[in-house]
């Protein structure tokens, strides 16, 4: 049988640790036997990180840029005990945070739902997508203790260029207490919109937004004004066209709607709401390991990803020569993601009915009862077998060569 032919190179960025071993496993069994793979590939492993004083995660990204679509692995976000482990020449930051600042976009996280893995909802039948505004706001905030000789008179002071100062009374202290300062731009906020806007209409679904714009009126009322201007101005047209819907409504009735739904929405919200509720979302769609992620830029620009880690605890076993039962599922699930990607990008239509086999063959795989160690413990299939992480992947390429005879 003839390979799939490419046209663009999709841009590879290796990783670290137990996915680093899966991601190998992934590609010789399940991507080069059918696809003539062509990538542009960056190690962003640590050690190469390192070597290159972390110049590679900012090519990687750049290579993105130019090219639209990459694949990433999990990677490792150094720490005082990887700086020892790895012998490191200084803390890098974290290579989401670099490629999502370079990109300048929203990541946006959608569960795998199969059969035998139900969510903790019942009334959830279809993905619930998250988008979080990871900019600003109580990240990047300054914080006081309040504590001295009271009254203690505290005010918001903002000084302009020409030195012209605007004062606001918070409150006045009588006894200590706690203070604390955000920010954020209209600049992110719109990106983020745009982001949003985007993802929905790419993706077919109606895009929900909520904040409490009832309370921070003048804060989160921007957040809430930024989204219904560029809704009326640049996407009423087209998501009547696609028969999709924007929706705002305040974050607790969204919380209460949400639950009661049977999913199917993308849900935007700010960076602290985004924070909590995608950890929410991951445990209420039984497992971390089923979540993919996608980090897509507001000019067009995809990056697929698993959104679990590197799974440490699993490399040490693998490392000591011990069986592993690794899920690659969210990790396939990015390859997939991004060859589908790839595919409408230039037109290939063989290439994008390959991702949608790839994905075909891993959820059957594990609705015949054929899965991974995290899986068996949650799912209510009877009959299952449990898999090795090699195993695994062999069971997916079985059925996966039969989906294409
Ligand atoms: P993690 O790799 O997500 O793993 C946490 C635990 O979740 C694992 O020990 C395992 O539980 C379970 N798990 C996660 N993914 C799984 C999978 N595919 N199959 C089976 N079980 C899975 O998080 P971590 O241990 O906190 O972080 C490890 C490293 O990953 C850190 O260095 C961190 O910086 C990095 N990280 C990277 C990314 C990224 O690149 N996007 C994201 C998060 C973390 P059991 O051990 O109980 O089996
Ligand atoms: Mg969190």
């Amino acid at each position: 049988m003839d390979k799939i032919q490419m046209k663009t190179p999709l841009v590879e960025m290796d990783g670290d640790e137990m996915t680093r071993i899966l991601w190998r496993m992934i590609k010789d069994e399940l991507i080069i036997p059918f696809v003539d793979l062509k990538t542009e590939y960056y190690d962003l492993g640590l050690e190469h990180r390192d070597e290159t004083n972390d110049k590679v995660t900012m090519d990687s990204a750049l290579a993105t840029k130019k090219y639209g679509v990459a694949v990433k692995c999990a990677t490792i976000t150094p720490n005082q005990a990887r700086l020892k482990e790895y012998n490191l020449k200084k803390l890098y930051k974290s290579p989401n945070g670099t490629i999502r600042a370079a990109l300048d976009g929203t990541v946006f996280r959608a569960p795998i739902l199969v059969k035998g893995i139900e969510p903790y909802v019942r009334t959830w039948k279809k993905p619930i997508v998250l988008a979080r505004h990871a900019h600003g706001d109580v990240y990047k905030d300054s914080e006081m203790k309040i504590e001295g000789t009271f009254p203690i008179k505290a005010e918001l002071a903002v000084t302009d260029a020409e030195g012209n100062e605007t004062r606001q009374d918070i409150f006045t202290f009588k006894a200590p207490g706690i203070l604390e300062g955000m920010y954020n731009t209209d600049a992110s906020i719109t990106s983020f919109a745009r982001s949003c806007f985007e993802y929905a209409l790419d993706q077919k679904m109606d895009l929900w937004f909520s904040t409490k714009d009832t309370i921070s009126k003048v804060y989160d009322g921007e957040f809430k004004a930024v989204f219904e201007k560029m809704y009326e101005e640049e996407y009423k047209e087209k998501f009547e066209a696609a028969g999709i819907e924007y929706f705002y409504t305040l974050i607790d009735d969204a919380v209460a709607r949400v639950i009661r739904s049977e999913g199917g929405m993308l849900w935007a919200l700010k960076n602290y709401d985004g924070d909590v509720m995608s950890d929410m979302m991951a445990t209420a769609f039984g497992s971390l390991a089923m979540m993919t992620s996608v980090l897509v830029s507001p000019d067009g620009v995809y990056e697929y990803e698993a959104a679990h880690g590197t799974v440490q605890r699993h490399y040490y076993k693998y490392l000591r020569g011990e069986e592993t039962s690794t899920n690659s599922v969210a990790t396939i699930f990015a390859w997939s993601g991004a060859l589908r990607k790839r595919g409408e990008m230039d037109e290939l239509p063989e290439l994008i009915e390959f991702a949608d086999q790839l994905e075909k063959a891993t959820i059957d795989t594990i609705e015949s009862g054929k899965m991974t160690g995290d899986l068996a413990l949650i799912t209510s299939l009877e009959n299952v077998t449990k898999l090795n992480s090699e195993d695994f992947i062999k069971a997916i390429a079985g059925n996966l060569r039969a989906l294409r005879a």
